[in-house]
């Protein structure tokens, strides 16, 4: 008895604190606009969107099934109906806001939702796009933000392969392909090695490479799609790449984590990257780790021991429900604040504005406003408890300065006008 005495009691101090030290971080945030270091194209509007196509933008599942029968039934997707209805001003069920979304005006709604995200920049990974979505220049245009190219290595690699004797030939050709893009405005460079191969590097097998560089080519000269796969040629082209990431000076962001079924989630574990932060060739090569779920732990183990190791949790919040904020504690139990950066990875405003919020922890009303500003750390801080804050409020506090300060350090280069841009949040 007396024991559950003090465990009301506790909670109750935590969320007192809790929202007290939430509201001070909102506050601090409130004029630092977002950067989104990691999304993909929007879909362009006006469309109009079926339950299916709602639920689908909250899963990584390619079988149908789970739209139509599954995703109702998670944390994450009932909880995101209840934070969007909020936004829209609805009644929280998926029947109201697929009514409102779909009566609304498309571009009113898209800006809308976009602009309460308060994201300044949106650094764009090309390589994945539906077939309706905008070009990077329909994008700021239709979003009034920011857009910057990521560069996705396979899909550049791919399209160059046929051109090539060998894959000496072949590298060089993708290294020039990544130099134009930077030139040409891109600031980083992404791969997906991780869902066309094993993420455990390891050294390059050059007969290995030849064999899979010529079937690869053949396709490719077939008219059959060139894509890449297996570690031979994979590895190899992320080593080539890496490369030229430091020598450009922009990072290397590593698709790490969950994902879409494609990918076998057992070999996507950061910590196969080792060579990369070891070898002192790739020394001063910035890598970000994207997603990470559920390697957070080990990717925050990384961040706090190389000094240019960066990560993100993108979509594990929201799509991880519950296990989200879990997710954030656990990244920050290791990974300075400096190095969680913010990601939004997704192509629907719909899905942004859910999952800001979902960051946000917004639990009370008043902090709509301030959409966005989040990530860092606030779902910890949210009214769900985390009763060891109470005890490290101070650290918290102090810790959010730094953040505040930290953030301002630059991550990516020359994004704007030849400033640095920040990259976090
Ligand atoms: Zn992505």
């Amino acid at each position: 008895m007396r024991s559950q005495t003090r465990t009301r009691r506790s909670s109750s101090d935590s969320t007192s604190i809790n929202t007290d030290v939430a509201g001070e971080l909102l506050r601090v945030w409130a004029d630092q606009p977002a950067i989104d270091h990691h999304c993909h194209p929007l879909r362009r509007w006006p469309f109009q969107l079926s339950p299916e196509e709602l639920r689908g933008a909250f899963t990584e599942a390619l079988d149908p099934q789970l739209a139509a029968s599954h995703v109702v039934n998670t944390v994450a997707y009932r909880d995101a109906v209840r934070r969007i209805a909020a936004e829209l001003d609805c009644d929280p069920t998926e029947a109201a806001v697929l009514a409102q979304r779909n009566a609304a005006d498309p571009v009113g709604y898209a800006k809308g939702l976009l602009a309460r995200t308060a994201t300044a920049i949106m650094l764009v990974d090309t390589g994945f796009a539906s077939a309706d979505a905008f070009t990077l220049a329909e994008q700021e245009q239709a979003t009034g933000i920011t857009q910057r190219e990521i560069v996705r290595l396979e899909r550049l690699a791919e399209g160059l392969i046929q051109a090539a004797d060998d894959p000496r030939e072949w590298f060089i050709a993708v290294r020039a392909g990544l130099r134009a893009a930077v030139r040409g405005g891109a600031v980083g460079v992404k791969t997906i090695c991780a869902y066309r191969a094993t993420l455990k590097l390891r050294p390059v097998d050059t007969d290995a490479l030849g064999v899979a560089f010529s079937a690869t080519r053949l396709r490719a000269q077939r008219g059959q799609s060139p894509r890449l796969s297996g570690s031979a040629l994979c590895q190899a082209l992320l080593f080539e790449g890496a490369q030229e990431c430091l020598e450009l000076d922009v990072p290397l962001q590593v698709h790490c984590g969950f994902g879409d079924p494609d990918e076998d989630l057992a070999e996507t574990s950061p910590l196969g990257l080792r060579p990369l932060f070891i070898d002192p060739a790739y020394r001063g090569l910035r890598v970000v780790l994207l997603h990470c779920y559920p390697y957070h732990r080990e990717a925050a183990y990384l961040g706090s021991v190389f000094p240019d190791v960066y990560m993100d949790l993108s979509l594990a919040i929201p799509f991880a429900g519950l296990e989200g904020s879990r997710a954030m504690r656990e990244a920050l139990g290791l990974c300075p604040t400096s190095k969680l950066l913010y990601a939004a990875d997704r192509c629907w405003p719909i899905t942004r504005a859910a999952s800001t919020s979902s960051r946000t922890e917004l639990r009370r009303p008043g902090l709509a406003a301030v959409l966005g500003l989040d990530n860092r750390f606030a779902s910890g801080l949210g009214s769900e408890r985390p009763a060891d804050l109470d005890r490290n409020e101070l650290e918290v506090r102090d810790n959010l300065r730094r953040w505040d300060r930290s953030n301002r350090r630059p991550v990516l280069p020359t994004v704007r006008g030849g400033e640095k841009a920040v990259v976090g949040f």
